[in-house]
């Protein structure tokens, strides 16, 4: 083509404002980024759910280095990339997986409840200058101005409680602050929201009613997280004090068993208690349809069983064609404007008080742009972005929970 002055010259402006958009887009950014860390100087940040205590018990993982992000052995969380992220306090979830309800495995899952109990006094001991020990809202606060970080600890699935209620209070004198009451399938405290064994839904068993009055006696946090419908109407009849759901979205959003819909939401605003934002991708975005990979998917449930009735000895092979069903057709990526999403969702519906955020970092959750704990800061900037005033993002990254946290303990007396 022969050059042609007249339409070069527009070409060349455009290209030349395309930059200058670029610069102060990129300028805004870090405008943006710098006004969410100062905030972060005053407003205590809490995420009430990680699964790093099980990477804590492994030999050679030390939770008290920085380990590069991004690597699938680095974990999500560890202290120096909490400070890099501006997370304050964070409760460390001791989780164990269901087993069968019979003596043994309660002993086992008691055993591993325990040593990852221990593995969080370990680290405070560890690294005393870096983070202390919290059960309070007031140790939190006060850990904040020596430039501490806080880890309160949580029991993710009350199995290992098993049918001795003597160690509510035990897990309570160690400091633990929520119970989960059940993981992914029933257990002898509740039925699970995920559990595809028994059709009908038979929620808070008797035994559980006990556990949550213990709860409620010993200033433990009841969390509904991962129970069914009917568990979570029960609790809430059941429960003195406000509960909290420590890693749930919203339903509505997102239609998923292990989300509340609008109903539970007020509902459990009514109780006084909390929701907190998991970044698990499944529970933010639907997810598109693929009949190739539900074909697939099906297949390897008629191979191998659903989880809950899988063959133990064939578990490991199961999870690996599992893993590779993941791999080979991954799930839609939720970002941080999605988990911003279900926030405003819950703020419309029940206002400002009653929604934190709890990850679920080291157990399935980590969303595109904020995949570890260094990343948190981003939620507050998109927070920012959507006019949320810092009063408001006190409230949704600490207030809340630690208001509830309070009311708990009062109530207990
Ligand atoms: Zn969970």
């Amino acid at each position: 083509m022969k050059y042609n002055k007249t339409s070069f010259l527009p070409a060349l402006l455009l290209i030349l404002a395309a930059f200058a958009v670029a610069a102060i887009q990129t300028q805004d950014e870090a405008a943006l980024e710098a006004k969410a860390r100062d905030i972060h100087t005053r407003v205590l940040s809490v995420d009430t759910h990680c699964d790093t205590p099980g990477r804590m018990t492994r030999p050679g993982w030390d939770v008290g280095e920085r380990h590069e992000p991004g690597l699938r052995e680095s974990g999500q969380i560890d202290l120096p990339r909490m400070k890099e992220g501006c997370l304050d306090a964070l409760f460390f979830g001791c989780f164990t997986g269901q087993g069968p309800l019979t003596e043994a495995g309660y002993a086992n899952s008691k055993a591993r409840a325990i040593a990852q109990i221990d593995a969080v006094e370990a680290m405070t001991a560890k690294y005393p200058g870096l983070v202390g020990k919290a059960t309070t809202p007031a140790d939190a606060a006060r850990l904040k101005k020596e430039g501490k970080l806080s880890a309160f600890i949580g029991v993710e699935n009350g199995y290992p409680i098993g049918d001795d209620l003597s160690m509510v209070e035990a897990l309570a004198k160690r400091g633990v602050r929520y119970i989960t009451l059940c993981h992914s399938s029933d257990n002898q405290i509740c039925d699970s929201s995920t559990d595809r064994r028994a059709p009908e839904d038979m929620g808070l068993s008797e035994f559980g009613k006990k556990v949550v009055a213990e709860c409620n006696r010993l200033g433990i946090m009841v969390d509904v997280s991962h129970m069914s419908d009917k568990s979570f109407a029960d609790v809430i009849k059941a429960s003195k004090a406000p509960v909290i759901a420590s890693h749930s979205c919203c339903r509505e959003l997102c239609d998923n068993p292990r989300n509340l819909n609008d109903g539970m939401i007020k509902a459990l605003a009514a109780n006084g208690g909390v929701l907190q934002m998991c970044f698990l991708s499944g529970y933010l975005v639907p997810p598109q349809a693929n009949p190739e990979r539900d074909a697939a998917r099906k297949a390897l449930e008629e191979k191998y069983g659903t989880f809950e009735t899988m063959d133990p000895a064939k578990r490991n092979e199961a999870m690996a064609a599992f893993r590779e069903l993941s791999r080979k057709y991954p799930d839609t990526q939720a970002k941080v404007k999605d988990i911003v999403d279900h926030i405003d969702h819950i703020v419309k519906l029940v206002g400002i008080d009653y929604v934190g955020i709890g990850t679920d970092f080291d157990g399935g959750g980590g969303v595109e742009d904020c995949n570890d704990v260094s990343r948190m800061y981003r939620v507050t900037m998109e927070l920012l972005r959507r006019g949320y005033t810092e009063p408001q993002i006190q409230k949704i990254w600490g207030g809340n929970i630690m208001r509830v946290l309070q009311k708990v303990i009062d109530i207990a007396g």
